[in-house]
């Protein structure tokens, strides 16, 4: 099964004005790696000079990170509001 396949199946509503999840600013990067690991959606992601980078667009609202690193990285975490966030299309 070709994951990246089937992910690009699905339909995104992003949500430009409110981010549904935030990490907070001071971030352990230990705990970050976790979420590098684990996010499916691969959206944790950390460049040469250590940088870290976040795009809560690809999101498919598993709650992995939340339950993994919500207490001590992340200052937000909820569903996107309404009809907006992932429509899932199985394909
Ligand atoms: Fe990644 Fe899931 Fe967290 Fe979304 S909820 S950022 S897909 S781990």
């Amino acid at each position: 099964v070709n994951v990246d396949a089937k992910l690009g199946l699905d339909k995104f509503y992003v949500d430009e004005e409110n981010a549904h999840i935030v990490l907070k600013k001071d971030i352990d990067s230990k705990e970050y790696h976790k979420l590098m690991l684990a996010c499916p959606a691969g959206l944790y992601k950390q460049d040469d000079k250590g940088g870290i980078h976040f795009d809560y667009a690809g999101c498919l609202e598993c709650g992995t990170c939340r339950v993994l690193c919500g207490t001590t990285l992340l200052e937000k975490w909820e569903f996107p509001v309404g009809t907006l966030g992932i429509e899932f299309r199985w394909g």
